[in-house]
């Protein structure tokens, strides 16, 4: 299981969290504008890469906050955390923190 840590609850296990799919996409300004295919690459395309990926978590049984972290796909190793208002975190990859409880 993957241990995800909450930047105000600390570690936790991924059962306590909900994916938000991929962090920083913006919602258009003006929607009225926009053709279909505009509306549907915002809805729906995803870049789902094979490495490095930014995602956004929401602690659904702790504090109910959301966050966003820096993930390697392919490892599931969590390189750091971000808040909203607070910049990247980098975990220490030796501290085992974001690593402990790892099955993939
Ligand atoms: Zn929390």
């Amino acid at each position: 299981m993957l241990m995800i840590e909450c930047p105000w609850c600390g570690p936790r296990a991924e059962t306590e969290f909900s994916c938000g799919g991929e962090a920083d996409i913006a919602r258009p300004l003006d929607t009225e504008k926009l053709t279909d295919k505009e509306w549907g690459d915002y809805l729906f395309m995803r870049k789902n890469p094979r490495g490095v990926h930014r995602e956004q978590w929401m602690h659904t049984q702790g504090c109910r906050r959301w966050f966003k972290a820096q993930r390697d796909t392919v490892s599931y190793e969590i390189q750091g955390y971000e808040t909203f208002d607070r910049p990247l975190l980098k975990m220490d990859s030796n501290d085992g923190k974001a690593q402990e409880g790892k099955t993939q």
